[in-house]
């Protein structure tokens, strides 16, 4: 794995959520669309699978991994993607979905019915680690994914999930720290949390509920042979979170420049034709 290699595709995602890519009338897109806890996203890949255009929203119509208001997300999902059909001025017909490891079929029903209601045929329905592993290419370790309601973990052997634990903390409690500490409130605190100027105030007010994430990585990391911690998903995006995953856990941990955008940007890399 070149973290060189990862973060300049994911610094090319980034950069697509102001500016559009040009794409040709006729080649083929990879769609990724990624229901979360705090957010939907929506990826756009060209035939080469470089990154073409991405679109956003915070949105609370999933929890524990499954969709909670059907119609809201539905409604979010056809907006996305209308405004990015728009700025590509080409129709998205296919795309890839992602649920958390372990959710039932029916469960990933639901989830496919959200985006096929909002107009696009889904090509594939994979879960979120093996996303995430599309783009950071693995063997072996544990890919820890943290976005707005959980820390999920996912143990990889030989490229293969092996293991996987999803626990009850994320950065919605983070944000629920600051609020209650800045007595501000839950917005305010959203918006906080996510100041870059403001990221070393922050860390040593929020640090004991990243201890909390760490001890779950260490209580279910116990007893096995992990040579590395690699962090996705959202909440990472917080300055040195990852000195403290490292010290409590006593692992080498790895964070992509932007863990935000990495299992959707693997959603999408695994929509076929
Ligand atoms: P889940 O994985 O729990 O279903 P999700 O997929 O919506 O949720 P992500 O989109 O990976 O999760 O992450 C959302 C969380 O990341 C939110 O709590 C949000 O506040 C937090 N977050 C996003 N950007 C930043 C940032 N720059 N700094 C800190 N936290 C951030």
């Amino acid at each position: 794995m070149d973290f060189a290699v990862i973060d300049q595709k994911i610094g090319e995602l980034e950069s697509c959520i102001e500016s559009t890519i040009p794409v040709r009338v006729d080649e083929q897109l990879h769609v990724g669309v990624d229901l979360g806890t705090a957010y939907i996203v929506v990826v756009v890949l060209n035939e080469e699978k470089s990154p073409v255009a991405c679109a956003m929203e915070f949105a609370q119509v999933v929890k524990d991994g499954l969709v909670v208001d059907y119609t809201g997300a539905t409604r979010i999902v056809r907006k996305l993607v209308g405004q990015l059909e728009e700025r590509l001025g080409r129709k998205l017909e296919k795309a890839a979905i992602a649920v958390p490891p372990g959710t039932g079929e029916k469960d990933c029903g639901t989830h496919r019915y959200v985006v096929e209601g909002a107009g696009l045929e889904v090509t594939s329905v994979l879960d979120e680690p093996t996303a995430a592993n599309a783009v950071l290419g693995i063997d072996n370790g544990v890919i820890v994914d943290i976005g707005g309601g959980t820390t999920g973990l996912s143990i990889l052997e030989n490229g293969k999930v092996t293991y996987v634990a999803d626990e009850a903390t994320g950065g919605t409690h983070l944000t629920l720290v600051l609020s209650g500490n800045y007595r501000i409130s839950f917005e305010e605190a959203e918006d906080l949390k996510k100041q870059q100027d403001r990221q070393d105030e922050i860390l040593p007010v929020v640090r004991p509920v990243i201890q909390k994430m760490a001890s779950i990585i260490a209580r279910h990391i116990k007893g096995r042979d992990i040579s590395a911690i690699y962090l996705v998903g959202g909440t990472c995006c917080l300055k040195d979170m990852e000195k403290v995953i490292e010290k409590d856990t006593g692992v080498p941990v790895f964070k992509p420049a932007n863990p935000f955008l990495v299992t959707p940007l693997g959603i999408a890399l695994n929509c076929g034709a």
